[in-house]
């Protein structure tokens, strides 16, 4: 979440796509299948005390932590697992005045190719200067980014086949996640391809809409602990779960904006907003496709699914985004 990172995310909103390369991707599944990676629970950690304030029929985010175990020794020192779960529980804070509560499944590690530890984010070549037409969110939803192919080789790794894989986040620790994305040198004619390493990337489908192979769309990467806020892990699950950018009331996304307000702003803020004068920040999450509610016979009823690929005006939304230039 440092300033660097907020500007790319920024930049990356616009970044254009291409149709996917559906058969790579295959491709990449079916090896993955075969080579996945040994997890083993961190008994350490005790899942069952962090969950204890959980309630039957909330709404409810189920959330799965892998933690590699080959980890480089200097990225162990600025990501530690201990300090991983303390941003968790930091996060299940600043979502409870919302109304939903986070279920942490377990914490798992095991020894990853360490190739599937550093990746790029997305393809070079679905990628456009923020200079076009429309918001960044209307221009993303005509050219999605997309993921890399090394990045769908390492999620599909990495996620283990399961049955609501696709409704389930999970918070993947990383050594570097570099984020390809185009700066303006001089008011919209000449752009520089740059790359940023990013402390924390959600892979929002407002920016990747359904280019994600769906049983991995669920991905937040983790290479850096926010040891002074304690908020990337809250930041990033916004990002996924509200669907929007670096926004927050007054403030569109083609802002950089360094404020202590709302969650979705750089800072210390925690705010989570309601209605239009708050970006339906808090209506979108209540839509959001990864939540459920259990009831009295202990079924669960999932919200419905995006059908325009989770774009940000995705019809779910219905009247909850705004309209702005
Ligand atoms: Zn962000």
């Amino acid at each position: 979440m440092n300033r660097t990172f907020l500007a790319a995310s920024l930049l990356a909103l616009s970044l254009g796509g291409c149709a996917a390369n559906t058969s790579s991707v295959a491709h990449a599944s079916e090896q993955a299948a075969q080579t996945g990676v040994q997890w083993s629970l961190v008994d350490t950690i005790d899942v069952e005390a962090i969950n204890s304030d959980l309630e039957i029929g909330k709404p409810t985010v189920d959330i799965g932590l892998y933690y590699p175990s080959n980890l480089h020794p200097d990225a162990v020192e600025i990501l530690p697992l201990g300090g991983l779960v303390e941003e968790f529980q930091n996060a299940k804070k600043v979502f409870e005045p919302t109304g939903v509560q986070l279920n942490l499944l377990w914490v798992k590690t095991g020894t990853v190719d360490p190739s599937h530890l550093a990746i790029s984010a997305s393809k070079w070549e679905t990628e456009l200067p923020s200079g076009g037409y429309g918001n960044m969110y209307v221009q993303s939803a005509i050219h999605p980014t997309e993921m890399s192919d090394g990045a769908v080789e390492s999620f599909e790794t990495i996620i283990e086949p399961a049955l609501q894989n696709s409704r389930t986040v999970y918070l993947v620790a990383m050594q570097n996640v570099y984020m390809p994305y185009y700066e303006d040198l001089d008011g919209g004619r000449n752009w520089a391809p740059k790359m940023v390493n990013t402390s924390g990337l959600s892979f929002p489908s407002y920016s990747y809409a359904d280019t994600i192979p769906n049983r991995i769309r669920g991905v937040i990467t983790l290479t850096k602990h926010d040891s002074t806020n304690k908020l990337t892990i809250a930041h990033e699950l916004g990002h996924k779960l509200m669907n929007v950018s670096h926004e927050y009331r007054d403030v569109s996304p083609q802002h950089e904006i360094r404020s202590d307000e709302g969650l979705m702003l750089y800072g210390s803020g925690t705010e989570i907003p309601s209605g239009q004068d708050g970006r339906w920040h808090q209506e979108r999450l209540l839509l959001s496709p990864y939540i459920y509610r259990t009831d009295a016979t202990g079924e669960r009823n999932w919200n419905a699914d995006y059908q325009a690929g989770g774009v940000y005006y995705d019809p779910i939304y219905a009247n909850a985004a705004i309209q702005f230039d």
